[in-house]
């Protein structure tokens, strides 16, 4: 069977944990609030009553005075319980809020490196801390809302019988139409449509956001606007659906709603007509004006609370879309961890028959690979892109973990190491190594914060980076990204080699195209290199094969198998995938330094 989804109400109450306690007192104080604001009606019903029976002689109607005072007792009582009330449900929805983004960061920090490859930072703050105020309003006015509408429809109903049953019923019919016409509107199968049209809506704001940050391409190369195709079909699919949704399913019953909502005395006005003959005769009259009078200025709030409803529901739509927002961080993979860390033997790295299969994808990445880099070794992933070589490098520091085999470090499988004893064995730079908007002293030293600011500049150094501190206005401590300093691409990865550097990991993953972002200094990175990897375990991407001619193994991955294994001497005559590669990678070598002596 298959298992009921929880309701987004009861889902955000798990979230809101002791403050479940307040949400409740404030639905509670709500629905008194509202019920005693229903009372001054009935004072102005007992006034008129005894209006209606002293005329003409006004002054005998002396508790009149009484009355007013109650009324106002009442409707102030009210104002302040309704204050008290929504006091309540901000607090605790302020502290739910808070607690989804506590639980939100808590499941962040289980989650495994490569979660943030995927989705980026910058979408999963958003993601989090966007749908967690999103769900706000919904808990600081609308479930209160809701609960005192309903009190209301109650008080209503009880109302009804006391003072007479027929008005009370011509109010509650238009009430009855309202929430049906609201009902049609949102339930059914045009919910379907209402969410494609809220979805077409939030499609069309995106694109007009990447719309403005194009503008500088845009006028840098003379496009024109319809290179933003993107924008002009979301405008287009927002206006279809807006006028599908709008103009087919809401015209009738919004026109419906709408008219019951505001006209309720509509309804009463015939009922009324309809009985005042009977009253009459009956003898009843007086009874009969005084019931008018009270449904007459009652009709009145049975509007203003359908209006609440129709803003609950619109509520509640709004938290249904935070809470699927939320979730992508709530539903992030864990990486598990050991209870029983084993420490490893030395610096060595194994991958034992691993294979691995991105979620969601329908082929393995890594399939049956088995290779091994004894404790000092440099071995270089080669083959062709898409072959494997990221995501084998990404599961030493467990970017991601196997599917099946085992990845081990210094003898031990890396789930059974502590996370922390493998981030301090293991130093990686990948492509998108990212600097935080902090000084550089502070982005070096993000690898180990202990570090003196000597050792920073020296690891600057080893990673060739004096040529970028020279031309920084505060040097080292200049803020990246701050008054117009920008690191290009190449420099930002030199500072992230200076960072692995002074981590001090004996075994490096490394990403070659990274060292090798700027072509022009290929010397300088050549030496930092060297630094880098000199006495430890290294497992490097290469791209270039004349960084692997000196590996002490080049493992060859192709289609997520290996293809071969053995050095550069080995493997160049092996008439294998290796060998077609260095030949190609020769041929570009001599191409490019014949058409060099040409244009010399
Ligand atoms: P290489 O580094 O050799 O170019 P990769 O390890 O990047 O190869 O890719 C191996 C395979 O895994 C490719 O088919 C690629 O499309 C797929 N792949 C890589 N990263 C992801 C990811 N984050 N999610 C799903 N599939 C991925």
């Amino acid at each position: 069977m298959k298992a009921k989804k929880p309701n987004e109400i009861s889902v955000l109450l798990g979230y809101a944990g002791k403050y479940k306690a307040l949400t409740f007192l404030g639905m509670f104080l709500s629905a008194a609030a509202m019920v005693m604001g229903m009372i001054p009606y009935v004072c102005i019903w007992l006034a008129a009553r005894d209006l209606i029976a002293a005329a003409p002689d006004w002054t005998e109607a002396t508790n009149i005075g009484t009355y007013g005072w109650a009324a106002f007792g009442f409707a102030f009582g009210g104002i302040v319980i309704y204050f008290a009330a929504l006091m309540c449900t901000h607090l605790a929805a302020f502290r739910t809020a808070a607690n989804i983004r506590k639980q939100g960061v808590a499941q962040m920090m289980k989650a495994p490196l490569g979660f943030f490859d995927n989705y980026g930072s910058g979408y999963l703050r958003n993601r989090l801390d966007g749908g967690a105020s999103e769900t706000e309003t919904l808990l600081a006015h609308n479930l209160a809302d809701i609960v005192g509408t309903a009190a209301m429809f109650i008080a209503m109903i009880v109302l009804m019988f006391v003072f007479d049953w027929r008005m009370g019923l011509s109010c509650l019919f238009a009430a009855v139409i309202s929430v049906l016409a609201m009902f049609s509107m949102m339930g059914g199968k045009n919910a379907n449509l209402m969410m494609e049209y809220q979805t077409a809506q939030d499609v069309m704001s995106k694109a007009g956001t990447e719309y403005v940050r194009g503008i500088p391409v845009v006028k840098v190369f003379q496009q024109t606007v319809y290179s933003f195709k993107a924008f002009k079909a979301a405008i287009e699919d927002y206006s279809n659906k807006a006028e599908k949704y709008t103009g087919g399913v809401c015209r009738v019953p919004q026109s419906v709603n709408l008219t019951a909502t505001e006209g309720v005395f509509i309804f009463l006005v015939p009922v009324v007509l309809l009985i005042a003959p009977s009253a009459l005769s009956a003898g009843n009259f007086a009874g009969f004006i005084t019931n008018f009078a009270f449904y007459a200025v009652f009709s009145a709030i049975v509007s203003t609370a359908l209006a609440r409803i129709m803003f609950a529901a619109s509520g509640l739509m709004l938290a249904k879309t935070a809470l699927a927002r939320i979730d992508t961080v709530m539903n992030a993979p864990t990486l598990e961890i050991t209870n029983n860390p084993q420490t490893p033997k030395d610096n060595g790295v194994e991958f034992r028959d691993v294979t691995f299969t991105y979620d969601g994808a329908e082929t393995p990445a890594l399939e049956h690979v088995s290779f091994k880099a004894l404790p000092g070794q440099t071995v270089a992933l080669v083959g062709p892109s898409g072959g494997g070589k990221t995501t084998a490098a990404s599961l030493i520091p467990r970017f991601w973990d196997v599917s099946s085999g085992s990845v081990t470090v210094g003898g031990v499988n890396v789930k059974d190491v502590d996370p922390h004893v493998l981030m301090d064995k293991v130093a990686f730079v990948f492509q998108n190594t990212r600097l935080f908007k902090t000084s550089i002293l502070e982005n070096v030293r993000a690898a180990r914060p202990t570090a003196a600011r000597e050792e920073v500049i020296s690891a600057l150094h080893a990673a060739q980076c004096d040529d970028i501190i020279e031309k920084l206005p505060n040097g080292i401590d200049t803020l990246i990204g701050s008054e117009g300093t920008y690191l290009s691409g190449g420099e930002q990865q030199r500072v992230a080699l200076a960072r692995a550097i002074i981590k001090d990991a004996p075994i490096i993953v490394l990403d070659e195209a990274t060292a090798f972002a700027d072509p022009e200094n290929e010397a300088l990175i050549q030496k930092a290199l060297k630094t880098l990897t000199e006495g430890r375990t290294v497992i490097m991407i290469a791209h270039r094969l004349s960084t692997v001619v000196g590996a002490d193994k080049i493992v060859v991955l192709d289609n997520g198998h290996v293809a071969e294994e053995g050095t550069h001497d080995e493997l160049s005559h092996a008439g294998g995938l290796y060998e077609r590669m260095w030949k190609e990678y020769n041929q570009a070598v001599t191409w490019k330094i014949a058409s060099v002596k040409e244009s010399a």
